[in-house]
């Protein structure tokens, strides 16, 4: 969680999430001694699973993995607008306008997209 969502008391993007998580934050969550907390889903990428309408780790205060927290969570909102061909902040966070999009975030969301289409080949 960001300073944002913090001060906002945010949690929307932890409800029902679809994030794809890599290898790397695979291995991390494991090495942390958690299993089952992912599903492949349709497009062959590995998500985050929900329980009770909210991410797998989240106990509706905190999150329970958040220092060893997805790369993908740590760059949202910035997601990539697949039809926009680029890098937007996310349209369902709330407090998207408080957030800064740089170009270091928009290179690691492109970098996660290319490990993330890698690992749906293996
Ligand atoms: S939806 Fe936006 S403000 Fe809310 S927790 Fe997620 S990133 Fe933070």
């Amino acid at each position: 969680m960001k300073n944002v969502c913090l001060a906002h008391n945010c949690i929307k993007c932890c409800l029902k999430t679809q994030m794809a998580l890599n290898d790397s934050d695979i291995r991390k969550i494991r090495g942390l001694g958690f299993k089952n907390f992912f599903k492949v889903n349709k497009r062959g990428m590995r998500q985050l699973k929900n329980h009770n309408g909210k991410c797998v780790f989240h106990n509706g205060k905190i999150c329970k993995i958040y220092n060893s927290r997805p790369i993908g969570c740590r760059l949202y909102p910035a997601v990539f607008d697949e039809f926009e061909n680029k890098v937007i902040l996310d349209n369902h966070c709330p407090f998207r306008e408080e957030f800064r999009l740089t170009s270091t975030i928009s290179q690691k969301i492109i970098k996660l997209l290319n490990e993330l289409d890698e690992n749906k080949r293996k």
